[in-house]
């Protein structure tokens, strides 16, 4: 067991959601994902039923995702906690709670059909939390699969500014790489393994690139001061101020900076990895949550200095124990811990602290503001029950006695 003791930076951290339309290709961006970042070391393929997200048998059986489940991995110095939400309509409770805990999301559209009717519901959804999100164009690889068609579907049907980052290199069964037009340099994936090799843009892409760099720029300037100076002076902005442009405007939930790729043969998620960790928001980029004492309002700022406040978003019956999934919003918690379940207005001690990554599980000896862990120990919390510091109480939310206590064979 491998204890650690220092929590990270608040800035180190990416609470990060997948949302999409079932079908979309959800699932299989999750499971690159982990692999990429070495949190699974075999391929899971969906129809096999092997991804680990998809870990309840329920939902292997059904061949969607319906549970969310809360993995932890690690990218460029970052720690990823992923929640996977659920796509499909009648899971919308979930989606919502989900949406709660997260900081910033990828939503993955499907290149052929671009933005599909749940898609819409789930965006809108993401918007009343204030959700930062990226958009992934997935399945560049299918026929019909085009781009252009899908980012003016995102700019139509969700009414979203899209800033579009890359263009692809070929098309359909060719799609083989994308321009990275921040850097404006070609990564080009030459197999199925995920990693690419980056070259000088080609030639003969060179005049499109330039182009599509300038409508970037273009619409960067409308959208970010500096920019907008940059653009006005020398008809261009610089990368280091498109790229603090991008993220600003990002985090301020403006636009949506959408990139592309085919997560099937594991092209385009290292870039998107990339974007997660720079333009997405920490949790100390978010505002403070809010929570009611005795029916007064107050706030919590991520500060692991104030005290512990964390709200239950799922519980699982596993055969380890009860876990119960925790964002901690404020404060720190440590093993051992008493903590008060405002739900029964209860104190219960945590006896472990939990990082779920992928199929197996890391202890630790203390998670702090701004972390996704799992506990076990607390025996009556329910998803959306506040646990706190007996000290400093606060209710984040109405516990509804609706929410199911999940069961993973
Ligand atoms: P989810 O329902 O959104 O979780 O979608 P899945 O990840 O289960 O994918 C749905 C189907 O699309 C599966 O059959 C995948 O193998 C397939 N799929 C996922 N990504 C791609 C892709 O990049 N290209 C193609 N051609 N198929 C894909």
């Amino acid at each position: 067991m491998r204890i650690d003791p220092t929590p990270r930076a608040l800035q180190t951290v990416r609470n990060l959601g997948i949302l999409a339309h079932v079908d979309a290709g959800k699932t299989t961006v999750t499971e690159r994902i982990l692999f990429l970042t070495g949190a699974v070391h075999k391929r899971g393929e969906v129809h096999e039923g092997t991804t680990v997200t998809d870990f309840d048998s329920q939902e292997r059986d059904r061949g969607i995702t319906i549970f969310a489940a809360a993995v932890s991995c690690d990218w460029d110095g970052h720690r990823i906690n992923l929640i996977d939400t659920p796509g499909h309509v009648d899971f919308a409770d979930e989606v919502t709670r989900s949406l709660r805990v997260l900081d910033g999301a990828v939503a993955v559209f499907d290149a052929v059909a671009g933005v599909e009717p749940q898609s819409e519901a789930v965006w809108r959804e993401a918007d009343r939390h204030g959700v930062a999100r990226l958009a992934f164009v997935n399945k560049m690889d299918r026929a019909g699969a085009d781009l252009d068609t899908a980012v003016a579907s995102i700019r139509e049907r969700l009414g979203a500014t899209p800033l579009v980052a890359q263009m692809p290199i070929g098309s359909e069964e060719r799609f083989t790489g994308v321009v990275d037009l921040v850097r404006m340099r070609a990564l080009v994936w030459p197999g199925d393994t995920g990693t690419y090799e980056e070259r000088p843009v080609p030639d003969a892409l060179r005049d499109e690139a330039l182009r599509r760099r300038r409508a970037l720029d273009e619409a960067v300037a409308e959208l970010h001061p500096r920019a907008l100076e940059e653009y006005c002076a020398d008809g261009t902005v610089s990368e280091v101020t498109l790229r603090t442009a991008l993220r600003e405007v990002t985090v301020a939930g403006e636009a949506v900076v959408v990139l592309c790729g085919s997560a099937y043969r594991n092209r385009g998620i290292e870039p998107l990895l990339d974007a997660v960790v720079a333009y997405l928001p920490s949790p100390a980029d978010v505002p403070p949550v809010r929570g009611t004492l005795d029916g007064t309002e107050q706030e919590r700022a991520a500060d692991p200095a104030a005290p512990l406040v964390a709200l239950a978003f799922k519980v699982h019956a596993a055969p380890t124990g009860r876990m119960t999934f925790l964002r901690i919003y404020s404060g720190v918690l440590v093993k051992g811990d008493t903590v008060l379940d405002t739900g029964v207005g209860r104190t219960e001690r945590v006896g472990r602290i939990l990082r779920v990554q992928a199929d197996r599980h890391t202890e630790t000896s203390a998670a702090m503001a701004g972390d996704i862990v799992a506990v076990i120990g607390p025996k009556s919390a329910r998803a959306g029950t506040t646990l706190c510091a007996p000290s400093a109480p606060l209710v984040l939310e109405a516990p509804s006695t609706a929410d199911p206590v999940v069961s993973v064979a």
